[in-house]
């Protein structure tokens, strides 16, 4: 299939799986180029799709450099070191991946205007998942409260390398319920009403589970 095709047939996916829940917010699409060249991510933008996902500097810099940076919505989704936060912070529209007080720290020093981040959460507690522990998440919110350079669009999770259902749904589950406790509190500078979450292979359950965006890669890109 050619990557339009890939794209109309991952909206149809997406429009089903949302038909299945009750919410009314829609599902923002990423396509992750993070293993594609700067030509492939120029047809994902022109067969329609406007945010893009890159999950190191280089390839951020590398991408915008071809299609410019008004292209379209740049999403950061991996680990982001602190001494590449000044690198990327004005290129991006999004950050998924804040995991530690320090990077918000850093975020806070370098960025020129309030920047959105999801707190990336590890509710698997896979010891090799980056993220924050459930437990802490509200405790975080609160320091994170001193940094007015950033600010908490929401929750985002991987969910473990899995293709049992009950477990996928269980983490998206716990997630979603996550965020909406952290939404009652409406904090100003967290108002957390977005949920990342759902990749290639999961993300039709995570938008059944509540997703309001969901980074997608090989299954846009493979021909
Ligand atoms: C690579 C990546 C994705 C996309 O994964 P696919 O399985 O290729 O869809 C999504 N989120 C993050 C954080 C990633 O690193």
């Amino acid at each position: 299939m050619s990557i339009s095709e890939n794209v109309q047939q991952v909206r149809q996916n997406m429009k089903q799986a949302y038909e299945k829940t009750d919410q009314k917010k829609q599902v923002q699409l990423i396509g992750v180029t993070k293993s594609v060249s700067s030509e492939v991510a120029a047809e994902l933008l022109a067969a329609g799709i406007t945010a893009l996902g890159e999950n190191r500097p280089e390839g951020l810099t590398d991408k915008q450099t071809v299609l410019g940076r008004e292209a379209c919505e740049w999403h950061f989704i991996g680990t982001l070191q602190t001494r590449k936060v000044r690198q990327v912070i004005d290129r991006i529209d999004v950050l998924h991946s804040l995991d530690r007080l320090h990077l918000a720290e850093e975020i806070n020093k370098r960025a020129k205007q309030p920047v959105d981040c999801f707190v990336q959460v590890n509710v698997s507690g896979e010891e090799s998942k980056q993220g924050i522990d459930p437990e802490d998440v509200h405790s975080f919110l609160h320091e994170v409260g001193q940094y007015p350079m950033v600010r908490v669009i929401g929750l985002m999770t991987m969910a473990p390398l899995t293709e049992d259902e009950q477990v996928l749904r269980s983490v998206f589950r716990s997630l979603r319920v996550l965020r909406d406790e952290v939404a009652t509190r409406q904090l100003p500078h967290a108002p957390c009403t977005e949920l990342s979450m759902g990749m290639s292979s999961d993300y039709q359950i995570a938008i059944e589970e509540g997703a309001t965006y969901v980074r997608i890669g090989t299954t846009l890109v493979q021909s």
